[in-house]
């Protein structure tokens, strides 16, 4: 679904990211694990196209996106410090992006309905958001994001700032949506265990550089350096 061919990107003298390829299958759960300042997020916005590559290029299904303005492009995000509209309802918060695309309304109202329904959230549709738990309003922000049913949905730490009984709720609902609906999600985290248990790959970062790529059983009994095998291990 998505390749990254020689992607790198510098701030000045400052090279974040190291040049690139990677390639991320349709319908995978593919995680990018690192410790904080590793370049994690700027590789993430230079698939959305929030930022601009310095070289290299991103493909998506196929087609060369360096070009393609984000909101054309078929993916969706969801960021731990995501924002709901505080006067609008669930079920308008999620269909906003339809109605900005002009969506039929028999369309957008089953649409609306299958996405509250993916986050067990249908009965809250009239409901504002500060009417609504901290997880609450998360699920909802994961139905806004997949409401569009974009083939690919990129998360930023969105759990980061969950407790943890919420955490594991959303864990849950990410890989059902992955099974059920069918979606790439490319999943930014520094949290090992979370990687280590969502993924179907992790790509393991630091200092801009990617280490390995590799399933989570590969990586947890076949670390390729000790940095991995550090920083792996350092979940429990
Ligand atoms: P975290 O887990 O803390 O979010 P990260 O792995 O996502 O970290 P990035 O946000 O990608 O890391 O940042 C990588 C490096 O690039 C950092 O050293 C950061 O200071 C630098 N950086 C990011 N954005 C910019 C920018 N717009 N201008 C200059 N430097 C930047």
């Amino acid at each position: 679904a998505v390749r990254l061919r020689g992607i790198t990107k510098s701030f000045g003298s400052n090279l974040v990211v190291e040049p690139l390829d990677l390639e991320i299958g349709r319908n995978e759960f593919f995680s990018i694990l690192g410790p904080s300042g590793c370049g994690k997020t700027t590789l993430m916005r230079m698939i959305t196209g929030f930022e601009t590559p310095s070289g290299g290029s991103v493909e998506l299904d196929g087609k060369t996106v360096d070009r393609v303005p984000t909101r054309q492009r078929d993916l969706n995000m969801l960021f731990q410090s995501y924002a709901l509209f505080p006067h609008l309802s669930v079920y308008e918060n999620v269909a906003f992006e339809l109605r900005v695309r002009k969506t039929a309304k028999a369309e957008l109202d089953t649409r609306v309905r299958e996405a509250l329904a993916l986050v067990r959230l249908e009965d809250f549709a009239k409901r504002k958001p500060s009417e609504l738990s901290g997880g609450q309003r998360q699920r909802v922000a994961l139905a806004r994001a997949v409401v569009g049913r974009p083939a690919v949905v990129l998360l930023d730490e969105p759990l980061g700032a969950l407790d943890q009984k919420l955490r594991k709720e959303m864990q849950f609902e990410l890989k059902r949506l992955q099974k059920e609906v069918g979606i790439t999600f490319i999943y930014v985290t520094h949290d090992q265990e979370e990687a280590l248990t969502m993924s179907d790959r992790i790509a393991v970062m630091s200092h801009g550089r990617v280490l390995q790529v590799a399933s989570p059983t590969e990586i947890y009994d076949a670390p390729i350096s000790k940095f991995v095998a550090g920083f792996i291990g350092s979940c429990n």
